[in-house]
């Protein structure tokens, strides 16, 4: 179904970016799949839209279809949890909470569609969906191929897949086997503490609140697209470079696994505490900017209520240049970036 007058401020959470040629709503995974083949057989270019909150999109007119993907819906087949690509993400937590079933707590909160988990491997506070996900239902964009493949097949890591950046495929449904449980997950943020499901949920909720992480039209803390950059990984002799340099005991850095003991030892730093130590605070660069820093969180770059893509990257490359300049550290955005060049430092 077309929808009429869409933007992609109007489409995203950080509520920047200017107007798609046309925007269609899918209801269900054939339409959604239909939709994509017909623009792809046109040779249409097109963005896949879920809850838009891991999305920067450029200002002014763009040569585009916007395809929403809001086919939804949630069950359980021999004890496996399905969930429709365009169900929000939080009430398949939710559901599966009310059904005494674990593994997916830690994540509540995080905005977006169900489809939308697997494309990054979202995570937070220690879990991540690939410990749960078993399958999903792509439509092949190469094959035109509607089939289940086993979450193996998606190269998920930390906040990547092979689906991101790439568009090679739309998620029509997930699959996740959950333990039923009354216990959650050891989690992170209570020092691997394990309470029941819904207090679980009720402390994640909010602890992620506190840093502007839960979606609140009124606060424009959480006029975001989450956190803005990925935790960088580096050689440990730069990690030490660095913590010499700043002079601080406990640093946030943790051993990357892997390697065969023959490749330089590498850690993940906390691109929070990187960039607040390079100068930017909390809410930086003031009061009157446009974009800014979030108030609550340095690593959530947030629009003040009249602030263009334009604003985001300017803000976003000044946070990457004086973090690259201070440390020697090359930050890279999380979100998927549509008609801006944000990777690439000037
Ligand atoms: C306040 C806030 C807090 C956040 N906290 C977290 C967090 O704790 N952890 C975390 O990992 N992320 C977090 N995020 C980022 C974001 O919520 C997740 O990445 C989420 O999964 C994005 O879902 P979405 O439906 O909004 O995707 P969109 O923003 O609509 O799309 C993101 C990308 O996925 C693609 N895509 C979307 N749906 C599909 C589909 N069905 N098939 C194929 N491709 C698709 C899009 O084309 C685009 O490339 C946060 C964001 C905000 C705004």
């Amino acid at each position: 179904m077309k929808v009429q007058d869409s933007s992609f401020a109007s489409l995203t959470t950080l509520r920047v970016g200017g107007t798609p040629r046309e925007t269609v709503s899918c209801t269900t995974a054939a339409e959604l799949a239909a939709t994509v083949a017909q623009l792809d057989a046109d040779r249409q270019p097109l963005l896949v839209v879920g809850g838009g909150s891991n999305l920067v999109v450029a200002d002014g007119p763009l040569d585009l279809t916007a395809v929403l993907v809001r086919n939804e819906g949630i069950s359980l087949v021999d004890g496996l949890l399905r969930a429709s690509a365009g169900t929000t993400w939080d009430d398949v937590v939710v559901f599966a909470i009310e059904h005494g079933l674990g593994g997916i707590e830690a994540l509540s909160g995080i905005p977006g569609s169900a489809g939308a988990t697997p494309v990054q491997n979202v995570g937070a506070y220690g879990s991540e969906i690939s410990d749960v996900l078993t399958r999903v239902r792509l439509y092949n964009r190469e094959t035109g191929a509607d089939e289940w493949v086993p979450a193996s097949a998606l190269d998920l890591a930390y906040r990547y897949s092979n689906l991101k950046f790439t568009s090679r495929a739309v998620v029509l449904e997930i699959e996740l086997q959950l333990t039923p449980t009354e216990l959650s997950i050891p989690l992170r943020h209570l020092g691997g503490e394990q309470v029941s499901l819904a207090e679980a949920r009720k402390s994640v909720l909010e602890t992620r609140r506190a840093k502007g992480m839960v979606l609140d039209e009124a606060d424009h803390d959480t006029w975001s697209a989450g956190s803005f950059f990925t935790n960088p990984v580096v050689p440990t002799a730069l990690a030490d470079e660095i913590e010499a340099k700043v002079g601080e005991e406990n640093m946030p850095r943790f051993a990357v696994a892997g390697g065969d003991g023959t490749k330089e030892a590498m850690e993940k730093l906390s691109a929070a505490w990187l960039i607040e130590r390079a100068g930017f605070p909390k809410g930086f660069p003031g009061e009157e900017a446009p974009a800014r820093l979030s108030t609550k969180h340095t690593l959530a770059l947030t629009n003040r209520g009249h602030a263009t893509a334009d604003d985001i990257v300017a803000l976003a490359r000044r946070v990457q240049e004086g973090v690259d300049k201070q440390f020697g550290v090359e930050l890279h955005p999380e979100p998927v970036w549509v008609a801006l060049g944000l990777n690439n430092l000037p």
